[in-house]
């Protein structure tokens, strides 16, 4: 496929592409929508098996952006962008400095954060030439999203009990875990205090038995944590395990979990899911607190302020999820369709002329 038939086929308004060899830098920005405000979206760093597969991945990771915060309510467009390059053996003060001079040259139409691959350390040296970026460790940073997060992922897993069970209350509710990792941690903090009985998993057994200590939770084997018995299963490690393999092993009545890119397949297996009787609850809207979290840095960071916001995903997820039983319609597809209506209205907004005339005399 040729590159602009890729672009327009994602709609997306801006690819640009950087090159410098002596600093090793090759990186390419996506930025698909800003009808809502700047295109805001972490730098990915990643060895790429080719070009197209780079190119694909900024176009597809920077528009779930665009729907992510139309849908969480922020006022910020849909950006990302992929470094090519292998993050354990190929970074420098050069390459993401360079790389910060191009986020520069942009002029604010993309603001950059930290994501797979990349640390607060790489966006340490991108401010040293821009301050289009957020998630930086120092004063006025926001620091580490999973927190929020989580908070806002325990919203969301409340909305969706509401919804199916009649009642948001999770104590005694039995809720498997896959991942111990920094949003599950937390996750689990929050549904151990409202005594919640946890199932814990990840593939390093030692992590997982620590946070299992912490929670008083029960370790579970990776291999076996898709078939426990459980009211919600809380994805909170890789994509795609939601799959032909493991939907038919699920003996729970919710997915609700803050893992990116659940669905292997997103139409398809987000059917599975409702064949089984069992509600999804899409993933870049019950996750989208740790966006949240860095889009409180370009208002001024205010923690309180942020924690209120993920604590609207509550209402968020239950509006999604009214809609898609009113209209029988996907979850998926009745969150997408409230990012679009967003988007929509707003644009509309552009068509009042609110500046002050010029007069020439
Ligand atoms: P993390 O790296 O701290 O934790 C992931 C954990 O999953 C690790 O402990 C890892 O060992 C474990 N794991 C990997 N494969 C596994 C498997 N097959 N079975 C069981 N455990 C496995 O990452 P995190 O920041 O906690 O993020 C978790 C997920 O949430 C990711 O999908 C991430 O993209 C998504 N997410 C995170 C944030 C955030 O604020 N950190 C925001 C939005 C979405």
């Amino acid at each position: 496929m040729e590159i602009f038939d890729l672009i327009e086929s994602s709609e997306h308004e801006q690819v640009i592409f950087c090159s410098d060899p002596k600093a090793g830098l090759k990186a390419i920005i996506g930025i698909h929508d800003t009808t809502l405000g700047p295109a805001l979206g972490g730098t990915r760093m990643w060895t790429y098996a080719s070009n197209l597969d780079a190119i694909r991945d900024v176009l597809r990771l920077s528009k779930g952006m665009t729907y992510k915060a139309a849908v969480a309510g922020l006022n910020l467009g849909g950006g990302k962008a992929v470094l090519i390059g292998d993050p354990h053996s190929e970074k420098s003060e050069a390459l993401f400095r360079t790389y910060g001079r191009f986020v520069e040259g942009i002029g604010g139409r993309y603001i950059t954060a930290e994501d797979v691959g990349t640390t607060v350390k790489d966006m340490e040296w991108i401010r040293m030439e821009t301050s289009f970026v957020t998630g930086i460790g120092s004063q006025g940073g926001s620091g580490d999203p999973s927190p929020v997060t989580a908070y806002g992922t325990y919203h969301g897993m409340k909305a969706c009990a509401k919804f199916r069970f009649g009642s948001d209350s999770l104590s005694g509710r039995t809720i498997a875990i896959q991942g111990a990792g920094n949003v599950a941690r937390y996750l689990a903090g929050y549904l151990a205090e409202e005594n919640a009985r946890l199932l814990i998993t990840d593939i390093f057994e030692d992590k997982a038995r620590q946070v299992c200590a912490e929670t008083s939770a029960e370790y579970i084997r990776p291999e076996d944590i898709y078939a426990v018995d459980c009211d919600i299963f809380s994805p909170a490690a890789l994509g795609s395990i939601l799959n032909d393999e493991t939907i038919p092993q699920l003996k729970c009545a919710i997915v609700a979990g803050g893992a990116n890119n659940q669905l292997a397949r997103e139409q398809e297996h987000a059917r599975k899911l409702v064949d089984r009787d069992i509600l999804y609850a899409p993933d870049y809207v019950i996750n989208a607190g740790g966006l949240m979290n860095v889009a409180s840095e370009i208002e001024g960071y205010n923690r309180e302020r942020v924690l209120k916001r993920a604590e609207g995903i509550y209402d968020i997820m239950l509006a999604i999820l009214t809609k898609a039983r009113q209209e029988n319609v996907l979850t998926i597809e009745a969150s997408n369709e409230i990012a679009e209506e967003r988007l929509r209205s707003v644009a509309r907004l552009g068509k009042y002329h609110v500046g002050s005339p010029v007069i020439h005399r």
